[in-house]
């Protein structure tokens, strides 16, 4: 095990304990590695990282005050680690479209008529029926769908759903040369966010997640690409 792993490690151990808790003060970084028995680096490094994963702030206050104090902002932290581990592209498309079906259905079965984020989603498919390139559209096609998933209000899928945008957009871009007929699909694929939306907006989640699963798979067979398509 490195050094700050070690230290990770205690961290840890102090969190799940209840030693240290949300909004309470890491020991300072010299008493940390002379406790542990690491260097000063180590220490740091370790800090660093989970400052990345949004569980500490560093260098809060001043003085005899300053610290590094225990947070919890998962959202950001979670996002951007998807965010990257989707940019590797090495996943399968099916796998997408089912996670998207899982996600995207829960939420907008939970979500409440009167959400901020419905608004924005109606606003965007207004800019989607004056978009004339494909590229355009597919970029608000998955805009909207985050929208529309951020309306649950639950913070972990909407970073997992942030984290897919690229992903979404990406795949769909890649799938349309498959379509036989855009114009058509395009018509189609509106009728559906409208048909979504408005279920939502009447509180009929059973309605709405099941157009949003056969929306999302039926974009995807439309295509017609076999099962272990990955992104290029
Ligand atoms: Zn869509």
């Amino acid at each position: 095990m490195r050094t700050h792993e070690l230290v990770l490690e205690w961290i840890e151990k102090q969190l799940s304990s209840g030693e240290l808790s949300l909004g309470g003060r890491l020991p300072g970084e010299r008493s940390m590695a002379e406790q542990l028995q690491v260097s000063r680096t180590s220490v740091r490094e370790a800090v660093r990282i989970l400052e990345a994963m949004g569980v500490v702030r560093a260098g809060v206050g001043s003085g005899k005050d300053a610290g590094t104090i225990v947070i919890a902002e998962p959202g950001s932290a979670l996002g951007s680690t998807l965010r990257l581990h989707v940019a590797t592209r090495h996943l399968p498309v099916a796998d997408i479209v089912e996670t998207r079906v899982l996600l995207e259905s829960w939420a907008v079965e939970r979500a409440q008529a009167g959400a901020p984020e419905l608004a924005e989603a109606g606003m965007l498919l207004d800019q989607m029926d004056d978009a004339t390139d494909i590229d355009a559209f597919l970029a608000l096609d998955a805009h909207f769908h985050v929208a529309l998933a951020q309306s649950a209000g639950n913070v972990v899928v909407s970073a997992m759903m942030a984290s897919l945008r690229g992903a979404i957009e990406n795949y769909a871009g890649e799938l349309t040369g498959n379509l036989p007929d855009w114009t058509a699909t395009s018509r189609r694929l509106r009728e559906e966010h409208r048909a979504i939306l408005a279920a939502v907006s009447a509180n009929d989640g059973g309605k709405a997640a099941a157009l949003v699963a056969a929306h999302i798979r039926g974009f995807y067979r439309e295509a017609g690409v076999d099962s272990d398509h990955t992104l290029k």
